[in-house]
């Protein structure tokens, strides 16, 4: 968060006109700013048409009807439409709260439009320094506008003043001294206001930016550790070689069916399968092989079994098989179509007339049995007597040998 910090302060460094150094910020800012100064700026071109109009009462007061009313009513009707003009437009397309020609053709208008009014105006001096004053604070804090622009009509607007009022009512050096002073202060308070405003809403602007940066950062590193979590979580409850459970997953998954088959009262198998002769397949064919058929028979058990039932690779060529609501029958009738795919499998490496082959031992667990084991310890037993019987058959545990299933 420091970090971040110092970040947005080095990028949120101003130029002497108050706006960002780094170019791609600034333009962020104003992209980012552009409807609230349209909203501020149309606001604004309101109050100085309804304050131009309203002037003309005064006018009236002032002049009675005279030509030279005339002349003033039609520069204020002519700047209120231009405020107004400029207002509307800006309303439709907020851009235009930022584009040069629009804005600067309304405050040559409405600027010289106030010069013009004052020498037009037969008023005291002072009443119109009190009016320039205003319209010169006005132009720093009512515009929300870039400086350059803001400096140049302030400018303007003074140096204007100073020579019609010379042309008017030549002054006295000491009143063009006060004048030019007053308009200086003027200046100074209105740039000074404006600094402080436009940096502060620009320092907040970069903080809220550093803040969604160090956010996106926070985001993204969350991300990459939950995709870190569940590829280690992955890790630590698959077999590496054949993509089935590990041991230790098998037995949180089994043993979850256990507690559900025990207390619903419904029937749980467990099948241990063991690939026939398979030191002998290493031996002659190499680790490679024998890995490439474990994988392959893994896939061959997974493929006869529903989405419900749970596959675990239980040690090196061993696989323990749990059928959920399936009884003894059933899971004979599992464990043979298991059986007889493997058999049919064609692997380069067996010659005409030999095929792969596994045996099956199966159990079902009773409900007086408190732990998954006991059925697992009988479903080897099975196994370990069809291997005895010569192999390549599925034998149910506790069975008589009229009952077994198939033979080699
Ligand atoms: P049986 O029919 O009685 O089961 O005979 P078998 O040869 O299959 O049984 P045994 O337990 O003697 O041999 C199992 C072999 O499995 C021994 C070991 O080299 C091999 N094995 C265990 N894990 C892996 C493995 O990850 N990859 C390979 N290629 N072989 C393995
Ligand atoms: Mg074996
Ligand atoms: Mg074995």
């Amino acid at each position: 968060m420091t970090a971040g910090k110092h970040e947005a302060e080095e990028g949120a460094s101003l130029d002497w006109r108050d706006e960002f150094q780094d170019a791609a910020l600034e333009a962020l800012y104003r992209r980012t700013m552009q409807l609230q100064d349209a909203q501020q700026l149309r606001h604004a071109l309101h109050l100085v048409a309804g304050v131009f109009l309203l002037f003309g009462v005064a006018d009236y007061l002032l002049l009675g009807t005279s030509i030279h009313l005339l002349a003033l009513l039609l520069i204020r009707l002519l700047v209120a439409l231009s405020c107004l003009a400029l207002a509307r437009l800006i309303g439709r397309h907020s851009a235009h709260a930022h584009r040069p020609i629009s804005l600067n053709l309304v405050y040559f208008i409405a600027l010289t439009g106030l010069l013009t009014s004052i020498l037009l105006h037969p008023g005291s001096i002072g009443l119109h320094i009190s009016s320039v004053v205003v319209a010169c604070l006005a132009i720093y804090l009512l515009v929300p506008n870039r400086l350059p622009w803001i400096l140049a009509w302030s400018g303007y607007l003074a140096s204007g003043f100073i020579v019609i009022a010379a042309l008017w009512k030549p002054l006295s050096p000491g009143m063009l001294a006060s004048t030019a002073l007053i308009l200086a202060f003027a200046n100074l308070m209105g740039w000074l206001t404006y600094a402080r405003l436009n940096r502060l809403q620009r320092k907040q602007f970069a903080l809220l930016v550093a803040e969604r940066e160090v956010n996106r950062k926070l985001q993204k590193e969350i991300e990459e550790r939950q995709l870190l979590e569940a590829r280690l979580r992955h890790m630590a409850s698959t077999d590496p070689l054949t993509g089935l459970a590990n041991r230790r997953h098998f037995f949180d998954l089994a043993e979850r069916e256990f507690s559900r088959a025990q207390r619903d009262g419904m029937p749980l198998t467990i099948c241990m399968v063991d690939i026939d002769l398979f030191k002998t397949l290493n031996d002659h064919h190499g680790h490679a092989v024998g890995d490439l058929v474990l994988t392959t028979v893994a896939s061959c058990c997974a493929s006869v079994l529903r989405e419900t039932d749970i596959i675990g690779r239980y040690g090196g060529e061993e696989f323990v098989i749990a059928l959920p609501q399936a009884d003894l029958e059933t899971a004979t009738f599992i464990a043979e179509r298991l059986r007889r795919k493997v058999t049919s499998l064609h692997l380069p490496m067996f010659e005409e007339g030999q095929h792969l082959s596994v045996t099956v031992g199966i159990s079902q667990i009773r409900l007086d049995e408190g732990k998954l084991e006991q059925a697992l310890q009988r479903a080897d037993n099975a196994l370990y007597v069809g291997k005895a019987r010569g192999r390549n058959c599925v034998v149910v545990a506790g069975d008589t040998p009229s009952t077994i299933a198939a033979g080699a």
